[in-house]
């Protein structure tokens, strides 16, 4: 059964956060229904292995809480893609722009091999920012990229646009 009807009931939305004139998407209703969040493990875990991917991607913090278990069910490895700062060993990093000033994120180079090719996961796609540096990390690593996969893209901004040229054909899939 197509579980988007049940994914999307279980999504509050909260006007005003973080700040005045934002309504955040809170995905933690989701994440407290073990129906729900097993059908959105599952579906993701199955993108997973249609596109061929051989590790999976989370971008802190919120993809984290979906990515590890969709690389458990899919019988992948997890890769966390970090905030600066954050890990210990040889990383890569990657900046990008945000709407007031910039960020940049940052994985292990290591565990990340030229045949891996890596499925990115998130909950929501907005302005596109962090996934475009994510892609950006993964190829700089010499791995591949199997495609982006989040909850819910915001469809009112560009994301999907801007993702375009990181995307080199591979798939954005929007649940
Ligand atoms: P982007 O880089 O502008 O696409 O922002 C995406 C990042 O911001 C993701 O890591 C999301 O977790 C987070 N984000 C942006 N808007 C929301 C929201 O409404 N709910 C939850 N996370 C959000």
């Amino acid at each position: 059964a197509d579980p988007r009807a049940l994914l999307l009931s279980r999504i509050r939305d909260v006007p005003d956060y973080p700040k005045p004139g934002v309504l955040f998407k809170d995905i933690t209703p989701l994440l407290a229904d073990p129906v729900a969040f097993t059908a959105l493990t599952d579906t993701l875990a199955e993108l997973c292995r249609r596109n061929g991917a051989t590790k999976v991607a989370g971008l802190e913090a919120r993809g984290f809480i979906l990515a590890a278990p969709v690389a458990v069910r899919a019988g992948l490895g997890f890769i966390p893609v970090r905030k600066a700062g954050k890990l210990p060993g040889a990383t890569l990093s990657q900046a990008y722009e945000l709407e007031y000033g910039t960020a940049e994120i940052e994985v292990h180079a290591e565990d990340l091999t030229a045949g891996d090719r890596v499925m990115v996961i998130d909950d929501v796609l907005a302005t596109g920012g962090t996934a475009e540096a994510s892609l950006q990390l993964i190829r700089r690593a010499g791995a591949s990229v199997a495609g982006v996969a989040v909850l819910m893209e915001l469809g009112f901004l560009p994301g999907r646009t801007r993702l375009q040229p990181a995307l080199a054909g591979a798939p954005l899939e929007a649940l």
